[in-house]
């Protein structure tokens, strides 16, 4: 049995395979391709935050001259995880950007992060993209007053404005935004194999898309750009375009 909680990561490895092989891996009802890289044979997935907790079959499959097998059945066990309820309080300035419609952003943000490259980009766990404190954690209720708006999809770090944001991983620039109302000037990388990791209410942005980036390498500066109360940055990962917990990232790989 495996166990988790809501809001993290699952990696998926098999100790035995065969390189002729396909394996894939089936998870709450979604397909995923395990894929042969770097001598290792694996996938990652998601746990939705709001995932019922209790018990659920992880399946993985071998595909052998088209007959496909089942390899193993594993029990995963999605423990319920405590979020904290925010209360955010906007300056009039930044109400009148909340009323404004962010379907279009959403939708554009949406496609990026939820971007497949069959080969990953990272050799080892991420660094923090900032230094500096946590000051709103993932999976984090937001409301305003007694309204519900939305369940945070990544965490805070709280940094002054212009402070370097640096690249946790390598990874390839697929979304470069300056424009964006709600979100802010926005960066998504793609790290392969599902992963995506994206940064929002920039200041200052120092890539263009389709920019191949190492470890370290400068993405541009934390600000207060779009919806956002304070000069910080909002560092969101995604594993097949569910948002999960990036501090599970900068622990393991
Ligand atoms: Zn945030």
């Amino acid at each position: 049995m495996i166990s988790c909680s809501q809001g993290d990561t699952l990696k998926v490895e098999l100790g035995d395979f065969n390189a002729k092989l396909d394996y894939r891996a089936e998870f709450m009802g979604k397909d995923y391709a395990v894929l042969q890289a770097d001598g290792s044979c694996r996938c990652y997935i998601g746990i939705p935050a709001d995932a019922a907790p209790g018990n659920y079959y992880l399946k993985i499959t071998e595909k052998k001259k088209k007959k496909t097998v089942s390899i193993s059945n594993i029990v995963v066990d999605i423990a319920m995880k405590e979020f904290p309820a925010e209360n955010l309080v906007f300056t009039p300035d930044k109400k009148s950007i909340m009323a404004q419609d962010n379907s279009g952003e959403r939708e554009t943000i949406g496609g990026a992060v939820a971007n497949e490259t069959p080969c990953g980009m990272w050799t080892s766990s991420f660094s923090m993209p900032v230094q500096g404190r946590i000051s709103s954690a993932f999976g984090a209720v937001r409301k305003s007053g007694s309204v519900v708006l939305w369940r945070h999809k990544g965490i805070d770090i709280s940094a002054k404005s212009g402070t370097e944001i640096k690249a946790p991983e390598s990874g390839r620039t697929i979304l470069v935004n300056g424009d964006f109302i709600f979100h802010g000037k926005t960066v998504v990388l793609d790290h392969g194999l599902g992963i995506t990791s994206i940064y929002m209410h920039m200041e200052e942005i120092s890539v263009t898309e389709g920019q191949v980036l190492k470890k370290g390498d400068r993405i541009g500066t934390v600000g207060n750009t779009g919806l956002s109360t304070a000069s910080h940055l909002h560092w969101g990962i995604y594993v097949h375009g569910i948002p999960v917990d990036p501090v599970w990232w900068t622990e393991n790989r």
